[in-house]
């Protein structure tokens, strides 16, 4: 299996190794020395296995992929409303270093975009530029599962040249958005887009997102899975820019990307994909990068807003092992999609039966909502002059503090026997 999926990437490499379009970041002198041939593409799975190929191994400068994270960290320190305050959640539409600010709010549209990006540095709390520089590396390589190293070349040669990020500086210190020196939090964002990294390192920082904030190779939380759910809910809207509308449509993935070359792209619950190649496009995205993750998209079924069978396959097996007694059994993550439906079956069915057993031993994951359901349908029934038991051996839907315990079985077997004991002792109809 690991073979199969490992040719995959060396394929796909492969095939579009001879693309050559595209042209080095100018803007930034230092981008120009670095070798345009370079191509590396990790895959991570959500248990932070790594599938690399080409120079997956390259370094090369996060720029603009900082973005996110830096949001991310903001969010975990300050929390929502405060970051909210500074910084909107609109796509612009507009290049990414376009000189800007919502019309009404005064403030950045969004974070993706570097006057957003200025003004999260200067949220991190911090008692100075070192400390929040540091803050900010300790995140990122908390999310890469190692400590990543800083190009003092690169860092100098924007520095230098950085007038256009110092005019959005001056702009948003000019309309209260930065509560810090303007010059210290630019040369702090700076530092942060010359951090170095891998495409291994961006397919490990994109897994931690995939995961709601617990990096899959060291186990650690770094966030909580509601700052993660917002910093992905941008990369959506306004990672690629002014692709954003491109990009959602053929790759369907939360993403982020820099004009160091990288692509970073996140499936929620599943994969961190990690891209490198230098020559950009018009719109500084990489050109080989948005190319492998389309064919990945395509070919692998990345899309997340491909429509699962989640709501039809929740429900694995209906079976009476005695007279007027049903148990459904469920499978997979149920989720109130999931829930709903099974809640409307048994429902539905409710004349033939006296008992029902909802069996969700083999359930994976669940959320409150399914959790809230599947309890309220175990009470309906209960009010309805039936009953509704649960085989739970894990507690997983009620759990044990919630006074149901008379209807929670550690097997279907106990379900049952409980089940005829009822019948038993009140038989219905
Ligand atoms: N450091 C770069 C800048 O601010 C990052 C831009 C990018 O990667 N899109 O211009």
């Amino acid at each position: 299996m690991a073979e199969l999926v490992q040719r995959y990437l060396d394929d796909l490499v492969a095939e579009y190794a001879g693309v050559s379009d595209g042209a080095l970041a100018d803007y930034i002198p230092e981008l120009t020395q670095v070798d345009p041939s370079g191509f590396g593409l990790t895959l991570s799975s959500s248990d932070g296995f790594l599938y690399e190929s080409g120079d997956a191994r390259t370094e090369f400068t996060i720029q603009s992929i900082s973005k996110p994270f830096t949001y991310a960290l903001a969010l975990d320190q300050v929390g929502e409303d405060a970051v909210d305050a500074k910084i909107g959640v609109e796509p612009s539409g507009e290049a990414f270093n376009e000189i800007s600010v919502d019309d009404k709010t005064k403030t950045p549209k969004n974070p993706m975009i570097n006057a957003g990006a200025i003004a999260s540095v200067a949220l991190v709390p911090a008692a100075g530029p070192d400390e929040r520089f540091a803050k900010i590396r300790d995140f990122y390589s908390a999310c890469a599962s190692r400590p990543l190293e800083f190009d003092e070349d690169v860092y100098r040669s924007e520095k230098a040249t950085g007038s256009r990020n110092r005019a959005i500086a001056y702009m948003l210190d000019s309309f209260g958005v930065l509560a810090d020196d303007p010059d210290e939090v630019l040369d702090v964002y700076f530092r942060q887009c010359s951090l170095r990294v891998t495409s291994a390192d961006l397919a490990r920082m994109g897994a931690t997102l995939a995961r709601g904030g617990v990096n899959p190779q060291t186990g650690r939380r770094v966030t909580s899975t509601r700052v993660v759910q917002r910093t992905l809910s941008v990369m959506v809207t306004c990672g690629m820019y002014n692709a954003a509308g491109d990009w959602v449509s053929a790759v369907g993935m939360p993403a982020k990307s820099g004009v160091g070359g990288g692509i970073v792209a996140v499936l929620p619950g599943q994969l961190g994909i990690g891209v490198y190649s230098p020559l950009l496009d018009g719109r500084g995205n990489s050109v080989r990068g948005v190319l492998v993750c389309r064919s990945l998209s395509e070919r692998l079924g990345l899309h997340f807003l491909t429509v699962g069978r989640e709501s039809r396959s929740t429900i694995r097996a209906i079976h009476e092992p005695v007279e007027r007694v049903r148990v459904y059994e469920l499978h997979g993550d149920l989720m109130f999609a999931g829930a709903e439906r099974v809640a409307r079956i048994v429902d539905r069915e409710a004349d033939e039966f006296d008992v029902a057993i909802v069996d969700v031993t083999r359930i994976d994951t669940i959320n409150d909502a399914a959790r809230a359901l599947l309890a309220g349908m175990s009470a309906d029934l209960g009010a309805g002059g039936k009953r509704g038991f649960v085989v739970d051996p894990d507690r997983i839907v009620i759990r044990p503090d919630r006074g149901y315990d008379d209807v929670v079985f550690g097997t279907v077997d106990d379900a049952v026997v409980s089940a005829q004991r009822v019948l038993r002792a009140n038989p219905i109809g």
